[in-house]
């Protein structure tokens, strides 16, 4: 037998017994059955969890509070949608920065969730199709068709005794495909849903079997069986982001290293690592010498403390890294790159370097000097071969790589705090055994 059909077989065999990778256990649920057919989230195959979210719900921090709908200043609102768009027209920003700010308001539902489930869904396209859904906000017509009555939503809530039907009219934006396409139609329909979800969750949870979740968001994009928190993860933590372009504010400094206190290199802190420095890289034969930062591609990018650009260029695999002004990007060839890709190294007070690797583009220069916090670049996954986007985060100091987690632990969560990392590691571990027994 091949070694890949064994190695399917294997997989279909393993049990969820006592050594299999840890999964969050569903919730369950003692009263009267729903009556109404779970929806359905189409295009994920199986039934078992995803092992992605946070395992510990309890540390996720508490979300900020959005301002009162009716006192956010609509042009804010819009720039602080484009900062996380990374580009978005200005006609176009602020027509939607008005759908956003209208549906938040028809709906009682907080415009912040909205504005990241935009840019979380589709990459604020309002084009996009796949196999999850239509429009900016990704909703799915077939999840929901069995719901529409006469151009209303018809829901149950559990009033904890029984369930109680509810309708919801939707006026003034039909459920429609035409509607679904539109960027204001989808706005005011990803509201509407997102109110149901609210008032549903969390009774509907125990009853479908749900694993355990923060957030109502995570049954608009899972239907009524939320089979992980890792979606809720990106959505809250995009979330988190709007709020803080829209404030300005991005909190005190939390890290440090010495005497030096040090920002996030990332928007919205906590964000997820799922890789730490010392891994084996390329089957042993380097080790990782960073962080990585789960991230979205074209995600700003920060300097952590003041400092003095002393690099931004390109890694390359012949040759030393080569300095390259900023307008000279698009003339790097990607195949030339080595695996740092595009990359900014700073300078601080006491010798510190701070490297951000793998990105996109960046906007300094070498001498630039550079404030903390300061805009200095966007994640990108060039000079990499397989991995999804990620923020690549080393420290150096005196020649030496120092390991960045102790100085920025305010800001992350570990691999092991997930569920993925979780899994990854059992499976790492398992591999080592089979190399071991067949030796
Ligand atoms: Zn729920
Ligand atoms: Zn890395």
């Amino acid at each position: 037998m091949r070694p890949l059909a064994l190695l399917a077989l294997l997989c279909l065999a393993a049990p969820a017994a006592a050594d299999g990778p840890p999964a969050p256990a569903p919730l369950t649920w003692a009263h009267a059955p729903p009556p109404f057919a779970p929806r359905v989230r189409t295009g994920v195959k199986g039934l078992r969890p995803k092992r992605r979210g946070l395992v510990d719900l309890d540390r996720w921090p508490a979300e900020p509070a959005s301002p009162p709908t009716a006192e956010i200043d609509p042009i804010a609102f819009g720039d602080a949608l484009e900062a996380l768009c990374v580009w978005l027209p200005r006609k176009r920003r602020a027509r939607w920065s008005h759908d956003v700010l209208d549906a938040a308001k028809a709906f009682e539902v907080d415009p912040f969730l909205l504005g990241a489930l935009i840019f979380r869904q589709s990459r604020c396209r309002s084009f996009q199709k796949s196999d999850f859904g239509v429009g900016l906000t990704q909703i799915h017509p077939a999840m929901h068709r069995p719901h529409l009555f006469d151009g209303a939503y018809r829901y149950h809530v559990w009033t904890g005794e029984r369930w109680d039907r509810r309708i919801l009219d939707l006026p003034d934006v039909k459920f429609t495909a035409a509607n679904l396409k539109s960027a204001r139609g989808n706005v005011f329909l990803a509201a509407a849903l997102l109110k149901v979800a609210a008032e549903q969750c969390p009774a509907n949870d125990g009853a479908f079997g749900s694993v355990p979740h923060r957030h109502p968001v995570s049954h608009f994009v899972w239907g009524d069986t939320v089979r992980g928190a890792g979606a809720e993860d990106r959505i809250l933590t995009d979330r988190r982001r709007l709020l803080e372009y829209y404030g300005g504010q991005r909190g005190p400094p939390r890290g440090k290293w010495r005497g030096l206190t040090l920002h996030s290199p990332l928007d919205g802190a906590p964000r997820k690592l799922t890789s730490l420095m010392g891994e084996p890289r390329q089957g042993g034969r380097r080790r990782h010498m960073g962080l990585d930062f789960e991230s979205a591609s074209g995600e700003p990018v920060r300097a952590v403390a003041d400092g003095t650009v002393f690099f931004a260029g390109v890694d390359r695999k012949r040759g030393p890294s080569m300095n390259v002004p900023p307008e000279d990007i698009p003339k790097v060839k990607a195949r030339t790159m080595a695996p740092g890709g595009l990359l900014v190294m700073i300078r601080h007070e006491g010798g510190l370097v701070s490297a951000y690797m793998h990105l996109s583009s960046y906007n300094v220069r070498q001498g630039d000097v550079v404030q903390a916090g300061a805009l200095i670049g966007r994640v990108g996954r060039t000079g990499m071969q397989r991995s999804a986007a990620h923020l690549h985060f080393e420290l150096r100091h005196d020649g030496h790589h120092v390991d960045p987690l102790p100085h920025v632990k305010p800001y992350v969560f570990l691999p092991g705090d997930t569920w993925r990392g979780r899994r990854e590691a059992w499976e790492k571990k398992r591999r080592k055994r089979r190399r071991k027994r067949r030796r």
